[in-house]
């Protein structure tokens, strides 16, 4: 039976752990849940799941001793830079740590992976891309290998004109042609500012140079990854678009348990991949100019992008407006270290400040 600690229990990833949950009774259990605001999602959670510890964090402050003391397993999908205080937690407190929140990564790698070199613990990939990058690897950290290519489905707006991108709204935004997910990563895939962001994970997470990464657009999201090797040969990770299966792969790996329908090649037919359209989605290489300048600049980068990417779900932006916010703090604001949290936080609450003045005037 493996226990495990859920942070984000409410949200789209942690929905469907708790379904994994739910279909293996034997093999799984909660040892604790908790949540960014949705009081009564946690409640019904709780009295199903009886976790030893619950918490919403937004009636009283978690803590994190006693969320990660008794797990097997730390699955960290909260959302946005709030996840990066609960990944230190589960990383000092030794665990084995299911990784969903990106900005841990984009916005503390270098802390996080000293941390987890320190304490002894294991960070692995829930996000489709990483995960196929971890199986093509054998669940190899130390495989070598040439490249990584992260495939994109493109999002929603990958064939628009720019004209069109100028008028896209937040409903546009959320049709998402391939996986379901919360809204703030849906508008992050369409503005390809989530493959930025999974190029900087992937810089953390396989010690690869930014040269050694790539990403390149494939619509039907059924390959999820590749890795190239030094012989030429590439290996790759297919399935039918379900973050379900990472999900559990990261609870049981390298373990497999039944999950979901194989692909039938024949009924698919094609699969298709082209270029990223680089030039007419400009979040992804600021994401990717941020991780190079490193420091604090990806943290830069998160901020000024949480901030604008809710303010175009309110209606308050426009689409385009999103990159413009993101490279006015990386313009604005300059870099330090981000060897230590505080660094990191205040960084944070800079670039917010200043996206939010851009964007309210105050
Ligand atoms: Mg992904």
């Amino acid at each position: 039976m493996k226990k495990i600690a859920l942070v984000g229990c409410t949200g789209s990833i942690g929905k469907q752990t708790a379904e994994t949950v739910r279909r293996y009774p034997n093999e799984f259990a909660f040892s604790s849940l908790v949540c960014g605001n949705d009081e009564n999602a946690l409640a019904a959670m709780n009295a199903e799941f009886r976790p030893a510890y619950a918490c919403c964090a937004a009636k009283e402050a978690p803590d994190l001793q006693r969320i990660f003391e008794d797990c097997d397993v730390a699955l960290i999908a909260a959302g946005g830079f709030a996840g990066l205080s609960y990944t230190l937690a589960a990383v000092r407190a030794g665990k084995r740590i299911a990784l969903a929140n990106k900005e841990s990564l984009v916005c503390g790698g270098e802390l996080v992976l000293r941390e987890a070199e320190k304490y002894g613990a294991e960070i692995v990939p829930v996000d489709s891309e990483h995960s196929a990058i971890f199986q093509a690897l054998s669940f190899r950290r130390d495989t070598r290998f040439a490249r990584l290519v992260l495939t994109a489905s493109g999002g929603p707006f990958l064939h628009c004109t720019e004209e069109e991108l100028a008028c896209m709204t937040a409903k546009d935004a959320l049709r998402h042609p391939t996986w379901n997910m919360g809204a703030k990563i849906t508008v992050d895939s369409a503005t390809l500012l989530n493959k930025g962001y999974e190029v900087i994970e992937a810089k953390w997470l396989y010690g690869a140079g930014y040269e050694q990464i790539e990403a390149v657009v494939h619509p039907e999201s059924i390959v999820h990854s590749l890795v190239y090797f030094e012989d030429g040969a590439a290996i790759a990770q297919l399935g039918y678009p379900d973050m379900r299966v990472p999900i559990q792969l990261a609870l049981t790996y390298p373990e497999r348990l039944p999950c979901c329908e194989q692909l039938d090649l024949a009924r698919i037919g094609a699969l298709h991949f082209e270029r990223l359209p680089r030039e007419k989605f400009p979040c992804f290489d600021l994401a990717l100019r941020a991780g190079k300048e490193g420091g604090t600049c990806p943290a830069l980068l998160n901020a000024a992008g949480e901030t604008a990417v809710q303010a175009f779900l309110q209606g308050r932006i426009s689409f385009l407006n999103i990159a413009e916010t993101i490279e006015d703090a990386l313009n604005a604001i300059p870099r330090s270290d981000a060897d230590c949290y505080e660094a990191i936080s205040s960084a944070d609450a800079t670039a917010r400040e200043r996206a939010r003045k851009l964007i309210y005037g105050k």
